[in-house]
């Protein structure tokens, strides 16, 4: 038999979603897999629903259908502070997961290194090693995650091709402060490096932190490709609805890119979601209170049990800090968690490019009634997972 590609020997399958599989085994309350199980606002499903009647069967524009990419161009423009052109300006994808593996095959070359701070939403990893790139970590130091300036510009001196930037990131919660940022830009006009966002919790930050957009930064967005998705902010995960907004002479190749990899997403979908695209205000308000207040609720039931934790600025996951189980291996303990607490996790291992074995990662987009019914069964995780000797 010949062998299989050389690139594919460098990744695992994904531990995230391996959970979820693990956690659906055992009837666990999956708190692994990031999404939601409530419904997505009811103005999305009613128009899906018409959509099946009208003519919507067949593909649409492969960079996105006109009307979305309008939408979205008016929403964009405002939180981002620059009139974004809807034909110039951005590629619609299959999530943003399809919209950073774009941008990476748009900017590097095999070879080329690109910074990524750990810990890290797993796909980079993956995205990088099929793009054939190289990762330079930079490690975020808790409690409060922050990055050493030197380790950074250390890692910019090896000529990075790019820098990924998950704000606010996925899994600690960080939202990177407007300093913060600007000493990346400057980094990055510095050194000549492209920025790739991935900004899907734009619109889950917990008061008194704020959100800004990375190509909103003085000089940014030449050099600045944002990409986000409909995911998280619509409670429409299943959907796969990504973009990418950068300027015209990166989308051009991001167009190609994206059409060669996928042809375009879902039409329906992407009509259904239009009606999203033109909530007003109030709609984001909403969420980012809903999210508040699972988040107050899920924390306080976590304090109450005495788990120490992280405590998010954004986004809405939480790592938890086991180490006084005494688990030599995190994943053997989310297995632990799922099989005898019933509850999914994460392993931090899985983020962190460090040596770390003492964190997983819960998250809180659940119903009230399943963050409840989660925080019942961890009451008695002291009972039920007993003290490893390491
Ligand atoms: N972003 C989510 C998470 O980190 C979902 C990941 C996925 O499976 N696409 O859990």
């Amino acid at each position: 038999m010949p062998t299989l590609s050389k690139r594919t020997e460098g990744f695992t399958d994904s531990v995230i979603r391996r959970m979820t599989r693990i956690s659906n085994q055992y009837g666990a309350v999956n708190l692994s897999q990031g999404f939601p199980d409530f419904e997505p606002p009811r103005e999305l499903l009613d128009r899906l629903a018409e959509v099946t009647k009208e003519d919507f069967h067949q593909y649409s524009i492969t960079w996105g259908a006109q009307n979305f990419r309008e939408a979205l161009a008016q929403k964009q423009s405002k939180l981002m502070g620059r009139t974004i052109d809807p034909n110039g300006e951005i590629v619609v994808t299959c999530g943003s997961t399809e919209a950073m593996m774009a941008a990476m095959m748009t900017v590097t070359n095999p070879g080329d290194k690109v910074i990524v701070f750990s810990p890290f939403y797993e796909n980079y990893g993956a995205d990088t090693i099929l793009s054939g790139a190289e990762p330079i970590y930079v490690p975020l130091y808790p409690p409060e995650f922050n990055f050493s300036i030197d380790e950074l510009e250390a890692a910019f001196k090896q000529k990075p091709k790019a820098l990924i930037l998950c704000n606010p990131s996925n899994p600690c919660g960080k939202v990177f402060t407007y300093d913060e940022l600007k000493a990346i830009a400057d980094l990055a006009e510095k050194y000549d490096t492209f920025v790739i966002t991935d900004e899907v919790y734009e619109h889950i930050v917990y008061e008194p932190y704020k959100h800004t957009y990375f190509a909103s930064l003085p000089g940014m967005w030449e050099r600045t490709i944002s990409c986000s998705s409909l995911s998280k902010t619509y409670s429409i995960t299943g959907w796969r609805l990504g973009y990418i907004i950068a300027p015209p002479e990166i989308i051009d190749t991001a167009k190609k890119v994206h059409d060669f990899l996928t042809v375009g997403a879902a039409a329906p979908l992407q009509e259904a979601a239009v009606t999203g695209l033109l909530f007003g205000e109030d709609y984001y308000k909403d969420l980012q209170k809903k999210y508040t207040e699972k988040r107050d609720l899920f924390l306080k039931g976590l304090d109450d049990i005495g788990i120490v934790h992280t405590v998010p600025q954004g986004a809405y996951y939480i790592l938890l800090d086991i180490s006084e189980f005494g688990y030599e291996s995190d994943l053997e303990f989310c297995e632990a968690l799922a099989r005898d607490v019933g509850v999914g996790a994460v392993p931090g291992s899985s983020f962190f490019r460090e040596d770390v074995n003492h964190l997983i990662r819960l998250h809180f987009a659940k119903k009230n009634e399943t963050l409840y019914e989660a925080l019942n069964r961890l009451k008695d995780i002291r009972k039920k997972i007993s003290y490893r000797k390491p």
